[in-house]
């Protein structure tokens, strides 16, 4: 689908390689998210319409990928569309609506 964006060259992994949605960690996908659509402070938070602050996963991603961080497993995508911008409240209220 959005496969033929132009990617900023630090975003790729090696000169002239090219840059591919799996090859991707969590940290490096939140890079991506934030270098594409600016910073989740920018935007207002979808849920309560206050100041933004994290960009949060949607969840239910073709592309989700799954990384261990400090002994959590996160989900993550390596798709910067499948992130919303929420204020910290909603982004924790959010990230534990199924547990
Ligand atoms: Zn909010």
């Amino acid at each position: 689908m959005m496969e033929h964006w132009t990617i900023p060259p630090e975003l790729r992994r090696g000169e002239g390689s090219p840059w591919r949605f799996e090859d991707t960690t969590y940290n490096l996908a939140h890079v991506r998210v934030k270098k594409l659509r600016g910073k989740a402070s920018e935007y207002s938070c979808v849920d309560c319409g206050g100041p933004a602050e994290d960009w949060s996963y949607q969840g239910g991603s073709p592309r989700e990928q799954l990384e261990q961080q400090r002994g959590c497993l996160l989900a993550f995508s390596s798709d910067p569309f499948d992130y919303d911008p929420r204020c910290k409240l909603c982004h924790k209220t959010y990230d534990n609506r199924d547990r």
